[in-house]
């Protein structure tokens, strides 16, 4: 029997799992071995090959959605279009996750002992900065340093330029359809490996935390998981259902490889290559709308983080015995927002963005030791939420582009 690739993933990570906690909990020295040798070098090696080509699969194919959506105005409907469903949907994903936190009180769980908590805070990058800093003064640096804002921004002008010479540089446009073919080359065959980097990826994380966190934690951590997946189910499935015209569950089926890489990797901006590559090819988003929404989304729209962020706030209120007035809850609502855009796409920057949101409102910073110890495990799937919430939008933005283009043409006959 053959098994396709989808199914041999989530075979290794239930592999990797399991491996990782029978290690955990039965031969913490036997894992001790076998991770700096084996598991983490296999994870390693995965997250390198696809983190390899994700600065020249931006650059590259923003230039050609741009240049390939032909008209400025074009582009900014789609800009509108698609800040606002990143905008709404994060909000709703905080809403949904503060409700949930005040029906099941996570904080109120006995055995929180708060005089464990520690947490130094780093400096958060101020969001205002990170937006006013979006035009590069030197692109090759952004792209040294994978400032994805900068990229997305340069890799705009230079196709707004191909679109405006047309003719004149059409050899530099096929150069970057080539380039394009043989990056996209790459990611299918890179994913051949996923199955195993995965499997390292997973080992090597469970091997070293365990479940022994999860303790007092439980309710918090079956929390977050449930609004996680009750924004999924309810706002990206509505979403596809009701804007897209497309059955959710379709949606999903054909997604799974990139929301597994998601999981395993816990970078949305690592499985950008993998998300683009499915949203183009099996969920049929046109590539100009893919290119563009998915590495914007994989930068600013972080449903799964926000979430995170509203649990953990009312959480770490309650354990401090504070109480938050409905205008503290609304801070929390636009911090959480500005804080979801401003964490970038790799593993645990979420929690550092957090202690934006509680300073917000007046709460203890140090509060975040206490989740320190567990979010490693959320972060996984939290980024599996991130990145299903781009592919959501790409693919209603791209049908709507489409009935568009379809009531146009029928317009001019
Ligand atoms: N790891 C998350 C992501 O890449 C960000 C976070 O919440 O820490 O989407």
């Amino acid at each position: 029997m053959k098994l396709n690739l989808t199914a041999k993933i989530i075979i290794a990570l239930i592999l990797g799992a399991i491996i990782g906690l029978v290690l955990n909990l039965f031969a913490k020295d036997l894992f001790d071995i076998l991770d700096p040798y084996l598991f983490n070098p296999l994870g390693q090696i995965f997250l390198n090959l696809i983190k390899m080509l994700v600065v020249p699969i931006v650059f590259v194919s923003i230039v050609l959605g741009t240049a390939g959506l032909g008209d400025p105005k074009k582009l900014g409907r789609i800009g509108v279009k698609t800040v606002s469903y990143f905008l709404v949907t994060t909000c709703i994903a905080i809403v949904i996750a503060i409700c949930l936190a005040y029906v099941t009180d996570p904080g109120m769980v006995e055995g929180i002992d708060k005089s464990q908590a520690e947490f130094e805070t780093e400096e958060a990058p101020p969001v205002g900065e990170t937006l006013l800093g979006i035009i590069p003064a030197n692109p090759l640096m952004a792209m040294a340093e994978g400032n994805m804002l900068q990229i997305i921004a340069f890799s705009i002008f230079i196709g707004l330029g191909l679109t405006a010479l047309g003719e004149k540089t059409k050899g530099v446009l096929n150069l970057f359809e080539q380039v394009n073919d043989v990056l996209m080359y790459l990611v299918r065959l890179i994913m051949k490996f996923a199955p195993y980097g995965t499997f390292g990826l997973i080992a090597s994380a469970i091997g070293s935390q365990g479940f022994g966190a999860l303790k007092a934690m439980g309710l918090y951590f079956i929390v977050v998981f449930a609004a996680l997946i009750i924004h999924a189910i309810v706002t990206y499935g509505g979403t596809i259902l009701f804007l897209a015209k497309k059955s959710p569950i379709w949606f999903f089926k054909n997604f799974s490889p990139a929301m597994t890489v998601a999981f395993s990797t816990s970078s949305s901006s690592a499985t950008l290559p993998v998300s683009m590559d499915i949203a183009q090819n099996k969920l049929n988003v046109p590539k100009s709308v893919s290119s563009f929404v998915q590495p914007l989304g994989a930068t600013i729209n972080m449903d799964g983080t926000a979430i995170m962020q509203g649990v953990a706030t009312i959480f770490i209120a309650q354990v401090y015995g504070i109480d938050l007035s409905l205008e503290q809850l609304i801070t929390v609502v636009l911090t959480a927002v500005l804080a979801s855009i401003g964490t970038a796409g790799v593993p645990g920057v979420g929690l550092i963005m957090l202690a934006m949101v509680l300073s917000s409102v007046g709460l203890p910073v140090e509060g975040i030791g206490l989740i320190l110890g567990i979010d490693r495990l959320l972060d996984m799937t939290r980024t599996a939420v991130n990145i299903s919430g781009d592919a959501s939008c790409a693919l209603f933005v791209g049908e709507s582009e489409k009935k568009r283009t379809i009531k146009e043409q029928k317009g001019e006959k």
